[in-house]
């Protein structure tokens, strides 16, 4: 799907226009589809010397089968050497060659004097990036560096990735993964999410990794086996995210309102998943959701997806509309995850996913009570993560501006201004909130606790 200004930009007349008045040129992002493999394209790998990932890196690389080049670096040679992976030589001096992705392990890098390293691998080849490419630098967590020194040079990478986010144009994504110590085994169901097109608009993000338990995966079925339920799933953004996830493999449980029980139940029926009438905000949700699951086996995964907006700015804010948008967006995902949590309702490995917004981390004007919301499910996410047991772990996305019904509603200007102001220069759509989520819950996603990934195409809003 493309939106109207997109189309102009493709005709003759609007490349024309748009390049003699300097307007942004959105390009049409590459998105997954099923049966493709993870990156169509060759894979440039990159390390600083002594860097710690690079030979899980190239695991990585080789089972996804990745047309994998490299310039002369013996440590990388190596690494591929070990894992089987067949690297190609890559002469910095070849401008022709050009890459889908681009991986570099900076991990090795100890202090801010090395972040040349940075410079001296990424300068030659900028060029060379392919539209709708992926830049990824891996490094090691600040918080688990041995040095201050270190820790310098590796918090200083999220500057690099979020300024290539805004520079390399074309749909091309940045992220830094910091990978905690003894978590390079944990990185696979990342890097295979990050290098896919399933990361179309997400992009100046930094992930986190941490060591967890491997588990050995069917990748191309990710979520095969589990159960999840989705609420708010009968439109919007709900229902992309029930399709991803039964297309994953998952069976879904799809929650709405009553009031939107045809809906509900025709998303159902689409993907083969039971539909259930409920409103979140009932004090025996947790129970009746427990209740449904266990017909499917109990729960594996549990999206918060619904919410409503109610905006006034705060002075003609009525006292019943604040307190509605906390009690559907936040208290309510807190009371069900807390029943969950106390009452067995969620099976060993489990995956909470909420789903807050770019007004949870930037405010809006007019959105008081629903930043206080959203801002909310990022320290929902932030203080569960660490007391959460038997491998459950718990994740945030944070759309940014979204193509559904709710900003199809945004005044014409204003709508214009929340689709251009990221790196992409257009909206995202559902799909792409859905595949980052799908991320989250995979089976293989073991080390992926407390992140928050915006998914807004690097918006200006918060950054
Ligand atoms: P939407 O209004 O199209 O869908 C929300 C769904 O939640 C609806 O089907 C609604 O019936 C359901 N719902 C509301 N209250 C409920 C309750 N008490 N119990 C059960 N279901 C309830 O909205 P959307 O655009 O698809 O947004 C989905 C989520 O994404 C929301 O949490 C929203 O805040 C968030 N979000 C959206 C955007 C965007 O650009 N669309 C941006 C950031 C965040």
């Amino acid at each position: 799907m493309i939106d109207q200004y997109q189309a102009f930009t493709q005709s003759p007349i609007g490349k024309f226009v748009v390049k003699n008045l300097g307007l942004p040129s959105p390009v049409v992002l590459d998105r997954f589809e099923s049966g493709q493999p993870v990156i169509k394209g060759a894979v440039l790998m990159g390390a600083a010397p002594s860097s710690s990932l690079t030979s899980g890196i190239a695991q990585v690389l080789s089972n996804i089968h990745a047309d994998s080049y490299a310039g002369n670096n013996a440590e990388i040679q190596q690494a591929a050497a070990q894992v089987g992976l067949n690297l190609r030589a890559f002469n910095s001096g070849d401008k022709e060659s050009k890459f889908k992705a681009v991986v570099f392990d900076a991990s090795g890098i100890q202090n801010s004097e090395q972040l040349d390293e940075l410079y001296k691998f990424f300068n030659p080849i900028v060029r060379q990036i392919e539209s709708s490419g992926r830049v990824i630098v891996l490094g090691t967590s600040p918080e688990s560096a041995k040095t201050v020194k270190q820790a310098i040079a590796q918090r200083a990478l999220e500057g690099f990735i979020k300024s290539v986010g805004k520079e390399f144009k074309k749909g091309i994504t940045a992220q830094v993964v910091y990978v905690d110590e003894g978590a390079v085994n944990n990185i696979e169901s990342t890097l295979r999410f990050l290098l896919s097109p399933r990361s179309a608009y997400v992009s100046g993000q930094v992930i986190r990794v941490s060591k967890a338990e491997v588990v050995q995966v069917d990748w191309d079925k990710p979520l095969a086996g589990k159960t999840a339920l989705v609420t708010g799933a009968s439109r919007g953004i709900g229902e992309a995210i029930a399709h991803v996830l039964a297309r994953d493999g998952a069976h879904v449980i799809c929650l709405d309102v009553p009031q939107q029980q045809v809906d509900l139940d025709r998303v159902a029926s689409e993907i083969g998943g039971s539909a259930l009438g409920l409103d979140i905000t009932a004090a025996d949700a947790g129970e009746k959701i427990k209740a449904a699951a266990a017909k499917q086996g109990g729960l594996d995964i549990i999206v918060h997806n619904a919410g409503i907006t109610r905006d006034k700015t705060l002075a003609n804010m009525k006292s019943e509309l604040w307190d509605l948008v906390i009690n559907i967006n936040l208290s309510a995902a807190e009371r069900i995850n807390d029943y969950l949590l106390a009452n067995d309702g969620l099976n060993t490995n489990g995956r909470i996913v909420c789903v807050s917004s770019i007004s949870g981390i930037a405010g809006n004007l007019g959105q008081t009570n629903y930043a206080v919301s959203k801002a909310g499910v990022i320290g929902l996410v932030k203080f569960t993560a660490p007391i959460l047991k038997n491998g459950i772990t718990i994740n945030a996305v944070a759309p940014g501006f979204i193509e559904t019904q709710m900003t199809a509603a945004i005044p014409f200007a204003i709508r214009e201004a929340g689709r251009r102001m990221n790196s992409m220069n257009q909206g995202g759509l559902p799909v792409d909130v859905a595949e980052t989520i799908s991320w989250f819950a995979a089976t293989g996603s073991t080390g992926i606790n407390g992140n928050v990934v915006r998914v807004c195409g690097q918006s200006l809003l918060g950054a």
